[in-house]
């Protein structure tokens, strides 16, 4: 088999070598996977509960080592590596419950009784970006098997590191062998094969709007249902009647944690023009505060970007912005980059595109119908937040704005419990949430005739 090297983000070394699967061997997978899911599917509900918890045990147990391989692998701050971890073990907790909860319903009928199924498909394709390899895989992972199918993953070739361990920790954990396949390579070669090949029932796929196209046009030519969660361009709208010191305070984190590399970053900063000045003012120290450093190091709130060839599109963002502030990064061999405040208008490339880096445009607005009117100008409609004290503009702006996940007051957007995923050319269909694993089962349709003959 042939191999690739992975990289650390932090100092360009390379790690080690990953097998690189041809066709041949994503097929032998998705062979290996019909059959493990047969065997799952036969299961008592509760005997794939209690192996979905024995698993979840199996990563809470190695959530540590998981951590320092993501701080080694994707360069993620070590509180944000554990939480990653961590939060693995607890969606795959959090569906568990499922296989025991899956009802189907009994419908009124003439003649007979009427029974809804939830079946599963059978495989699902799960297609993963570098961006945040743990959470991404497993919101897909954990609700797929728990409605009875098995998964075969495809991990992005720059993060595949913390996705093979989870792998083996499935099998060390007691789940049958083949259930959960991984597979590592290219996506234009496996990615595109689960996308073709007729054992995968549905594909999961997370990354760029350009190859969700692609896909989600492969899946319709198989007939196969997909889901896509795609980029992002959110915005964080302040009114004048915020607390500003609080909503300040929260920039930063909201479009420089992960390095910005987050589909749900506040990319933009929307600003009501008789704070904008002042807004500026409290910005600049809580940037320049912004500690962009070693991975390894808990007192680093960032570390470097993926790759070289992303920082240079990062980088490339900046050729034509009025560039007000910016942080400070280390210098070196990783691929560093500072925060960077960048002065906008509503049509700036800077203010359209997705950078998926640690970059903020700031841009003013008059009223409340002038901030839903920018904050929607844009093709995504992944997430957002609105900081107000006016509960009434908080409920209008909140249901004026098409996004599939708002925040107000906050910048949460991601909590297993409740559902995520975009609007717009930010996505199909949702993740997460108490319907997750129905949205992996097709429904049959059941009618038993009881009239005597
Ligand atoms: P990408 O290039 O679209 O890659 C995503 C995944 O698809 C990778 O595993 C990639 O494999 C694979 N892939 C590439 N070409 C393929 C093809 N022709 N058929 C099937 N699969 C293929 O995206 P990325 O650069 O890794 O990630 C950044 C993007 O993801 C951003 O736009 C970001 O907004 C988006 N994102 C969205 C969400 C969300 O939940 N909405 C979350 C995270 C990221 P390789 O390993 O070969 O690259
Ligand atoms: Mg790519």
């Amino acid at each position: 088999m042939s191999a690739f090297t992975v990289i650390n983000p932090s100092t360009g070394a390379a790690i080690r070598e990953v097998p690189r699967a041809d066709v041949g061997q994503t097929d032998a997978a998705i062979a290996r996977a019909v059959k493990a899911q047969r065997h799952w599917a036969a299961l008592a509900p509760v005997a794939r509960a209690d192996a979905l918890r024995a698993f979840a045990r199996a990563v809470g147990g190695a959530a540590e080592e998981l951590a320092q391989l993501e701080v080694l692998n994707s360069g993620h701050p070590i509180g944000a590596a554990r939480w990653e971890a961590s939060h693995v073990a607890q969606v795959l907790n959090y569906y568990s419950a499922d296989p025991e909860r899956l009802s189907g319903r009994q419908i009124p009928v003439a003649g007979g009784i009427d029974i809804t199924f939830h079946d599963p498909y059978g495989v699902i394709g799960v297609i993963v970006p570098w961006n945040f390899p743990m959470p991404i895989a497993i919101w897909a992972v954990a609700p797929a098997l728990a409605a009875g199918n098995a998964v075969v993953l495809k991990p992005a070739e720059l993060t595949p590191l913390t996705a093979l361990r989870i792998g083996e920790l499935a099998v060390e954990a007691g789940m049958p062998e083949g259930l959960l396949e991984i597979v590592t390579g290219s996506g234009s070669v496996i990615g595109q094969r689960f996308v073709e090949h007729p054992d995968v029932r549905k594909v999961v796929f997370t990354g760029s709007t350009a190859v969700g196209i692609e896909v989600a046009a492969g899946c319709a030519r198989a007939l196969k249902p997909v889901t896509l969660e795609l980029g992002g361009k959110s915005s964080n709208i302040v009114f004048a009647d915020a607390d500003l010191e609080r909503a300040v305070a929260a920039v930063p984190g909201s479009v420089f944690d992960n390095a910005g590399q987050d589909c749900c970053a506040r990319s933009r900063l929307l600003v009501q023009r008789s704070v904008y000045d002042r807004v500026l003012e409290l910005l600049e120290p809580a940037v320049t505060g912004w500690r962009v450093g070693d991975p390894a190091d808990a007192d680093s709130d960032m570390g470097p970007l993926i790759s070289a060839g992303h920082r240079d599109t990062v980088a490339s963002f900046l050729d034509d912005a009025n560039i007000a502030f910016r942080g400070s990064a280390p210098e070196g061999d990783g691929f560093w980059f500072a925060p960077t405040v960048v002065l906008a208008e509503p049509s700036d490339r800077i203010a359209q595109q997705e950078v998926f880096g640690p970059v903020l445009a700031v841009i003013p607005f008059e009223d409340e119908a002038d901030a839903i009117r920018l904050a929607n100008d844009t093709v995504y409609g992944l997430a957002g937040s609105l900081w107000t004290e006016n509960l009434g503009r908080a409920v209008r702006v909140a249901r004026g704005v098409q996004s599939g996940v708002l925040s107000v007051n906050s910048h949460a957007s991601v909590r297993y419990s409740t559902p995520f995923g975009g609007m717009k050319a930010s996505g199909l269909g949702r993740e997460l949430g108490p319907d997750a694993a129905e949205h992996f089962t097709e429904t049959k349709n059941v009618f038993f005739a009881t009239d005597e003959h």
